[in-house]
């Protein structure tokens, strides 16, 4: 495949997406302002992570599991759970706004003036694929969309986190509830009593006080969190998988106007290790540009 480098050329800072050396992730510091919806909504969040983390591997298991099997269960959990809280922490303080590049690159290069477009509150121009968003009060470099979970807006710079932060969380709270499921089992209650749980509930808030009664609603409880805590991440994690596929942004799914192909568009939003990414925030893995230029697919 030809790859065009029209602008990049013009920079003189890329050969090509699939030759990435370093255009690092600027690193001034600019602040981000967040809404009590972000501040509540993280909190919320790591809340549920810690309680699922160590309601499962130091409450659960070990009624089911022997020293090998609780020791490969804290291993796992553990690693899943790193990768959770790594990716939201690093999804939420690395910023995409147009100020945080070094100044010399908030102005389109000679010949890319018409690239750019202006926007009528930050009152300046700013690069191609950038957006204004209202609660970050600031344009952001390929704006996918604003995610309270993370405090942040989802960007160039920090969408390699929230996509494996949601796969991440999507299969920690999997695991948590086949744990769940044991737990439930052993108790008596099986997967259709969740669907009669409201009427359940609302029966044993007539007949109060029994300790059955009091084990099997925190354990419906428990569930009901668990499947929202699955499929919610698992919906965000399909929703990225087919923006990566199209290179895309989540308003706009379909458009493929910069699909430059599978393994060009994974280097562009997890950079040059691509899916390696998956073991670990802390891996190294540079994005090809400082998100400022953008080739379409009808230029390559
Ligand atoms: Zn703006
Ligand atoms: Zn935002």
């Amino acid at each position: 495949m030809k790859i065009s480098h029209e602008f990049i050329h013009r920079r003189g800072t890329m050969e090509s997406v699939d030759q990435v050396e370093t255009i690092s992730v600027p690193k001034r510091v600019v602040k981000s302002r967040k809404s009590w919806a972000d501040i509540l909504a993280v909190s919320l969040n790591v809340c549920i992570i810690l309680f699922f983390y160590f309601f499962e591997t130091f409450y659960v298991m070990p009624q089911f599991l022997g020293w090998f099997g609780q020791a490969v269960h804290f291993l796992l959990t553990t690693w899943i759970a790193y990768n959770i809280l790594g990716n939201l922490w690093l999804c939420t303080k690395t910023l995409s706004t147009v100020d945080s590049l070094p100044p010399e690159v908030q102005q389109p290069m000679e010949g890319e003036e018409h690239l750019w477009h202006f926007c009528n509150i930050c009152q300046r121009t700013v690069p191609p694929r950038s957006w204004h968003c209202q609660t970050c009060n600031a344009c952001i470099l390929k704006r996918d969309h604003h995610c309270n979970f993370v405090g942040n807006c989802v960007g160039h710079n920090n969408q390699r986190y929230f996509i494996w932060f949601s796969f991440h969380a999507a299969i920690g709270s999997g695991v948590a509830l086949f744990d769940n499921f044991l737990l439930a089992h052993k108790h008596g209650i099986g997967f259709f009593d969740l669907i009669t749980a409201n009427l359940i509930i609302y029966n044993a808030f007539m007949n109060p006080g029994t300790q059955d009664f009091v084990i099997f609603y925190r354990i419906i409880s428990v569930l009901g969190v668990n499947i929202f805590a699955v499929l919610f991440p698992a919906a965000l994690f399909c929703s990225q998988v087919v923006t990566v596929r199209n290179n895309s942004v989540m308003n706009n799914y379909c458009d493929r106007t910069y699909d430059l192909g599978i393994k060009n568009n994974l280097t562009l939003i997890l950079g040059s290790r691509r899916l390696w990414t998956f073991l670990s925030p802390n891996i190294k893995s540079p994005l090809p540009h400082n998100g400022t230029q953008w080739k379409s697919k009808r230029a390559v």
